[in-house]
């Protein structure tokens, strides 16, 4: 069976690839391991828009826990997946899920069978918790500077006729209308970051910045809409690009290939 084919859909399949993957490391099948990783990559992919894609997907399909991941990968020094099950992780899931800790009363629950066994990889979850954090603290910064310098009007709203007077709205922007609305989303988005009990994801947070921005009813100019989606865009692939190296992981040729 190619890895085509292979399923990785349930719990059984996650140990059934397990102990053809740890097999494989055995007896250095590589080509067999190989395979192997690449299901794996299926669920824990190697590049951000994959990820993007399996989420849109993932509503009422089962989701791989990448805490067996984690160890499963550690255990056969395979470490393409590991940068994505990580930071899975650390979106998903708060530490005192993972370590089984009652931090606040709405603590999340996970299995006791599931704990992260090496101790580079509890390391590893800490770095990218505060790594996460980080890049959302730069991720808000450049949301605040968005339109800073703009002096284009705003490209005028597209009413149906008859809601509301002529040229009234419109009177009313300047051409620093887009530094006041990136201003408040950030701040928005700050408050709302700071306000949760348990930490949000770097991705989650993404999520939560677009919907926020497409979600502006005030009219932002094209050259303010396009400097900011450059800019998210910029700022998540220097995120998803610094993981191997938080984690302390051997060059991975674009996470796409292991080094045996
Ligand atoms: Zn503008």
């Amino acid at each position: 069976m190619g890895p085509r084919e292979f399923p990785l859909e349930s719990d059984e399949d996650l140990t059934i690839l397990s102990g053809i993957l740890r097999l494989a490391t055995k007896y250095g099948a590589k080509h067999m391991r190989d395979n192997a990783l690449q299901v794996l990559r299926r669920k824990f992919p190697s590049s951000l828009s994959d990820w993007d894609s399996l989420a849109e997907n993932a509503r009422f399909r089962w989701t791989c826990d990448p805490i067996p991941v984690i160890n499963l990968v550690r255990e056969v020094s395979a470490f393409s997946p590991m940068p994505a099950a990580m930071a899975f992780l650390t979106n998903n899931s708060s530490a005192g899920e993972v370590f089984a800790v009652q931090v606040h009363e709405g603590t999340g629950q996970r299995s006791s069978l599931h704990k992260l066994r090496a101790s580079e990889d509890i390391k590893g979850f800490a770095l990218m918790k505060e790594y996460d954090h980080a890049s959302v603290v730069k991720m808000i910064n450049f949301i605040r500077e968005v339109g800073s310098n703009c002096k284009q009007p705003p490209e005028p709203e597209s009413r149906p006729n008859g809601m509301s007077p002529v040229g009234t709205l419109r009177h009313e922007f300047r051409a620093s209308i887009c530094s006041g609305i990136f201003h408040e989303v950030a701040d928005n988005l700050a408050l709302k970051f700071m306000m949760r009990e348990d930490p949000m994801g770097y991705r989650d947070f993404g999520m939560m910045v677009l919907q926020d921005v497409m979600s502006q009813r005030r009219p932002i100019c094209r050259r303010c809409r396009v400097s900011f989606k450059t800019g998210y865009v910029e700022h998540r692939d220097s995120w998803w690009n610094g993981i191997p190296h938080i984690l302390g992981l051997p060059d991975l040729r674009g996470w796409g290939e292991d080094h045996t």
